[in-house]
């Protein structure tokens, strides 16, 4: 599903990113891990074109992804659901998805637009998917934090995505929504490819399912399963025994 080879991305001659080799199959959840800095981020930003890197190959579905706009990215079927929650919060859940389904131009431009039977089952199927069928009518600002996280992963997936990018889902949940996000995240990897980027090592351990990838200073440290990563001498010098490590300070 995604390939990738000598991946760099610069910032003012500061390299944030040397990936020499990533690779992530059809249908697979891959969480990343990785100190403060370690360029997680940078590299969403590269999948969803938000940055260009400095050279590189980024292949996806065997299509290059350079020089691609964020736009046609999405519609070659990438998806991103960022760090800080941006739902709209002086509206329904029902009507941010409704927003996330028709662009927000359109739904700003036409008061009394028709509702499709279809476009009303696609949004119940993503409530259902996020646990928010219940909460449609709720406004979005009354949400918990975590049922706002899960309100854009569910904007995301209106989109149909084949690859969900995911930035630190578990960030200021409560225990009980972390694990649900968990189990949404597994459902999700049942039918497409998801990368999450996380700092909690009970969350990672809940839904790692194949590899995790460890990034270290913008090069890939070590790649395994969460057992082999976890025990890997290098990876707890570098991260698991530092204070940015969620491991550490449970
Ligand atoms: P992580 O998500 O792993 O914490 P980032 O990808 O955010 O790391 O950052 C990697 C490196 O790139 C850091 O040194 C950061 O300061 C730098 N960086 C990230 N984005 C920018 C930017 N837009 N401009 C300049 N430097 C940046
Ligand atoms: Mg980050």
């Amino acid at each position: 599903m995604l390939s990738i080879s000598n991946l760099n991305v610069s910032f003012g001659g500061v390299q944030a990113l040397n990936l020499k080799n990533f690779s992530l199959k059809k249908k697979e959840l891959r969480v990343i891990i990785g100190p403060n800095g370690a360029g997680k981020s940078t590299f969403m930003d590269v999948l969803c074109g938000k940055t260009t890197p400095k050279f590189g190959h980024v292949l996806f579905k065997g299509k290059s992804l350079i020089g691609k706009s964020e736009t046609e990215i999405a519609r070659m079927g990438i998806g991103r659901k960022f760090q800080k929650p941006s739902v709209f919060e002086g509206l329904t859940v029902f009507d941010n998805l409704l927003l996330g389904l028709k662009g927000k131009k359109k739904f700003l431009s036409s008061m009394f637009f028709k509702l499709t039977q279809e476009q009303s089952d696609k949004i119940l199927e993503v409530a259902c998917q996020v646990n928010l069928e219940k909460e449609l009518n709720t406004f979005a600002g009354s949400l918990s934090h975590g049922q706002k996280q899960w309100l854009e992963i569910a904007i995301v997936l209106l989109q149909d995505p084949e690859l969900m990018l995911i930035d630190e889902p578990a960030a200021g949940m409560s225990d009980s929504e972390t694990a649900k996000t968990g189990e949404l995240l597994c459902e999700l990897a049942k039918n497409n490819g998801v990368i999450v980027i996380e700092h909690d090592m009970h969350f990672v351990e809940q839904i790692a399912q194949e590899k995790v990838t460890v990034l270290v200073r913008g090069e890939v440290l070590t790649e395994g399963t969460f057992d082999e990563v976890k025990n890997n001498q290098e990876v707890i010098d570098c991260y698991l025994g530092s204070p940015d490590s969620a491991q550490v300070k449970k």
